[in-house]
């Protein structure tokens, strides 16, 4: 028998749970200084730097809500009352003070003339003596076939926004419906926080970009560079500006002269692979080199290894940037990223309720198993036509189809079982990236 070789002790640090990790990570982080002027046409996932209040009502004016007659209630308290049409009035016009006795035809979105209180729909309404006043002509009379209600069909000025209101609070991330309110109020421009620079790594010798080896002339022990992808396209959707310094190679002095030059101008170093406690885990001895790093054994699987440290902007500064580094398993990674790096640039954004996480739904489980962990586990699964949750049937972390498959995560407490028909917690994947 060969003599035993020693094995050298692993310094991994004790579990620490998602919750406490992800409050110990915000605790470290602040909105990035600096604010930029976007048109509102372009302002879609960004996260809006002022609060603004309008200087108009929206509506601006009374407006028919209905194409119809604008009428006076008090004419039409009984049904089938005819009234003279006097005028005709299209959005965009405007009309002439109503008389009693009169109707005028109008359509969505015109100014109601003073004197009327009611529109009523033209499905209410039978043109008399002149057969084109239902047609558009402002002559002849109508027949309102129903009784009348003040106010009825109308959209009141103001009744969505009044003057001075704030409609949008500074730290509100902009997505569509908030572009449209902030139009609505006449504004071209809006102020943002500007965009967080992320520099974006990928570790290990065993990688290759896809595009540089044909499949069939990949060597003995590569892979193609996954993690890159998803990663990029995270940061990117997250609001960031990302600059991708490509593979470092297992290298100590190649992982230190990388990492030093992404601080000089980055808010945030994200990393995947080697954060574990191999000899080929080069991230750690590196960042601690310039900087500071923790090591967190975080009590969630996927995604158990993560490192959160800082590093100078350059040689003796105070001034640091973030440093993250992510699990090399791909699902690990992904996972990681969504349930902790994306809080976290939400709250570098300067996004309200960035502590918050995602919500979690209540289904029920249409499966048995898998078998309890010691973990937290954030299983890959997917809602089914019938109410319900599947799951995927292969668990590792390094298995990405699990997460193309899945439309969420299950969000399973450690130690918990579970059996068919029991209510999970499933964190839909739209909120998690
Ligand atoms: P590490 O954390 O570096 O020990 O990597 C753990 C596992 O993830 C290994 O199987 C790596 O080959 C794999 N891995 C690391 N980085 C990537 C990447 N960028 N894309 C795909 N797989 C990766
Ligand atoms: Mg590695």
């Amino acid at each position: 028998m060969s003599a035993s070789i020693p094995v050298q002790p692993v310094k991994f640090p004790p579990l620490r749970s998602l919750d406490d990790a992800l409050a110990e990570l915000l605790g470290h982080v602040q909105q990035v200084q600096g604010t930029e002027q976007v048109s509102t046409y372009d302002a879609d996932g960004r996260v809006l730097a002022q609060s603004i209040s309008s200087a108009i009502n929206v509506p601006g004016f009374d407006n028919s809500a209905m194409d119809g007659y604008a009428v006076r209630a008090a004419d039409c308290a009984q049904a089938n009352v005819a009234l003279k049409v006097t005028q005709r009035i299209a959005a965009g016009q405007s009309g002439q003070t109503l008389g009693a006795g009169e109707a005028a035809r109008i359509f969505t979105g015109a100014p109601v003339p003073p004197g009327a209180d009611a529109v009523v729909m033209q499905e209410d309404c039978e043109a008399i003596e002149d057969a084109t006043s239902l047609s558009g002509s402002a002559s002849g009379m109508v027949r309102i076939k129903t009784p009348a209600r003040a106010g009825q069909w109308l959209r009141r000025a103001g009744e969505d926004i009044a003057r001075g209101a704030t409609v949008l609070t500074a730290g509100t991330l902009l997505g569509p419906a908030e572009l449209g309110l902030a139009a609505s109020i006449g504004l071209a421009q809006l102020t943002v926080t500007r965009r967080v620079k992320v520099a974006l790594f990928s570790t290990g010798d065993e990688l290759v970009m896809p595009g540089t080896v044909p499949p069939q002339a990949m060597p003995a022990g590569a892979i193609y560079n996954s993690n890159r992808f998803f990663l990029r396209a995270l940061l990117t959707r997250a609001g960031c500006e990302v600059t991708d310094m490509g593979i470092v190679p297992d290298q100590r002095d190649a992982t230190v002269a990388a990492l030093a030059a992404a601080a000089q101008s980055h808010d945030l170093i994200l990393t995947s692979g080697g954060v574990s406690v191999g000899e080929e885990d080069h991230i750690k001895p590196a960042v601690q080199q310039l900087g500071r790093l923790d090591l967190w054994s975080i009590s969630m699987k996927p995604g158990k290894p993560f490192a959160y440290g800082q590093i100078p902007r350059a040689a003796g500064q105070a001034d640091s940037v973030h440093f993250v580094g992510l699990p090399g398993n791909p699902v690990s990674s992904l996972v990681t990223f969504m349930l902790l790096v994306r809080p976290m640039l939400a709250a570098l954004h300067g996004r309200v309720g960035a502590a918050v996480g995602p919500q979690a739904t209540m289904l029920r489980a249409d499966f048995d198993g898998p078998k309890a962990d010691k973990r937290r586990e954030f299983l890959r699964a997917r809602r089914n036509a019938q109410g319900g949750v599947d799951l995927f049937p292969n668990q590792s972390s390094g298995v990405l189809t699990s997460a193309v498959w899945a439309d969420g995560l299950i969000d399973n407490p450690a130690l918990c079982v579970i059996a068919k028909g029991d209510m999970v917690r499933f964190i839909a994947m739209s909120q998690l990236m």
